[in-house]
């Protein structure tokens, strides 16, 4: 019989329920797989030695901690205090890499050679070839055939490290049809094969698990903050949610904190309204994605409707559990932001700091012109990763020259 996985920080359940999202709504062929994976976490959550390795990685490998940096005219053009969690200072580019590396040192204490992971902006698809290189694990990221044609650069990097990308042919051909066909995969191949999912999202226990995994976030900014405010607490924690990664992991140790105000920002696309968004939070009803059971963007009939963002790292029609529950019960408040406000955020900081953040993470710095901030009020932004990968979008955007 499997245990517990306890959890002190995530409003979570032994069955990997956040109110009523989550669960593993998988089929029984996949069922020896989660158990053994449920296992495996529970063991080494808080192993010393699996700890002690993961984060002597972060430090030297990816470069934590990265720092909370005071963006002091972003703060006066706001009238506000902004602190910047710089996620886009880690290795590959953003946070993907710290779960990517904890996943890959638990799939070795598995025994399992092969790692199987889906990606749609290409983002989680580098940051786990890189640490199948680094460890000399056998490496397939499945990729929507869209997603390998306009992001090109990411494919580059991903078979220059080394490993296979399996472009997906079904449905609209980018994240949510890869997912599909890496869970395929994971169930045709159950000896050898350890699938790594890029976000808060599927059966239990992942969206546990990678939120834990992406928890150094939070830890580092309750640290940085004291030091440089004398308060571990801010007043506000805002991050762009796709699947809930990076905002998981920015938010985890202050789920417990009633006076630290957590704030989500999805993607608008063209607008709420338009038909033209990923605004899951704002618009999905209950149901089931990819194992697990949160909130959807479906028709009446519940067939499942095909997101758009300009920023393909949002571009999903689903949200982890944990999102759903934090949205619907106020826990956290939720904001879309369109395509056009992303931009504008992403120039302005640009422009202020001298930081081109990644056009997810822009949606996040959004957030700081729809709201009011007080002038003593502490708001941390996490920014989960670097624009190179944007800058073509940007440049044609925004009409510089190239
Ligand atoms: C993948 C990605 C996201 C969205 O994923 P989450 O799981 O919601 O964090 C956000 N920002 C960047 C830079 C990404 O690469």
């Amino acid at each position: 019989m499997t245990k517990r996985i306890i959890d002190p920080f995530l409003p979570v359940d032994e069955d990997g329920y956040y109110g009523q999202f989550g669960g593993a709504y998988i089929p029984e062929i996949l069922h020896s797989n989660v158990e053994r994976l449920k296992e495996a976490f529970e063991k080494y959550a808080d192993d010393p030695d699996f700890n002690a390795e993961y984060e002597q990685l972060l430090k030297d490998y990816v470069g934590r901690p990265t720092p909370l940096y005071h963006a002091k005219r972003l703060s006066e053009h706001f009238g506000t205090n902004i602190y910047l969690k710089r996620e886009d200072l880690n290795h590959t580019g953003a946070h993907k890499i710290n779960n990517a590396i904890a996943s890959v040192l638990l799939a070795k204490r598995m025994g399992k050679p092969r790692i199987i992971a889906e990606t749609g902006a290409g983002q989680h698809g580098v940051a786990v070839a890189t640490v199948c290189a680094l460890m000399g694990l056998d490496c397939v990221i499945y990729m929507g055939a869209t997603d390998v044609a306009r992001q090109r650069p990411n494919v580059e990097r991903i078979k220059m490290l080394g490993a296979e990308v399996r472009p997906v042919t079904s449905g609209n051909m980018t994240l949510k049809d890869a997912t599909n066909e890496a869970i395929r995969d994971w169930c045709c191949n159950p000896q050898d094969t350890f699938y790594v999912i890029g976000s808060t999202v599927g059966p239990h226990p992942y969206p546990q698990m990678v939120a834990r995994f992406q928890s150094v976030i939070s830890r580092e900014i309750r640290k940085q903050l004291k030091e440089q405010t004398g308060s571990e607490l801010p007043d506000y924690v805002v991050a762009c949610i796709g699947g809930g990664s990076n905002a998981a992991g920015a938010f985890y140790h202050f789920l417990k904190e009633d006076n630290v105000k957590l704030v989500a920002a999805e993607a608008a696309g063209l607008g709420v309204d338009s038909g033209e968004s990923a605004a899951t939070m704002k618009l999905g009803k209950e149901g089931i994605i990819h194992g697990s059971r949160t909130l959807v963007m479906q028709t009446e009939d519940g067939q499942i409707t095909e997101p758009y963002s300009i920023s393909a790292g949002l571009d999903y029609p689903g949200v982890g559990p944990l999102h759903a529950y934090l949205a619907t019960s106020g826990k956290a408040e939720v904001l879309a932001v369109t395509d056009d406000e992303a931009l504008e955020a992403a120039m302005l900081l640009t422009r202020l700091e001298g930081i081109i953040p990644a056009l997810e993470s822009a949606h996040a710095l959004a957030v700081l012109k729809q709201k009011k901030f007080g002038k003593d009020d502490v708001v941390v932004v996490n920014v989960s990763g670097r624009g190179d990968k944007d800058m073509d979008t940007y440049l044609s955007k925004m009409k510089i020259e190239k």
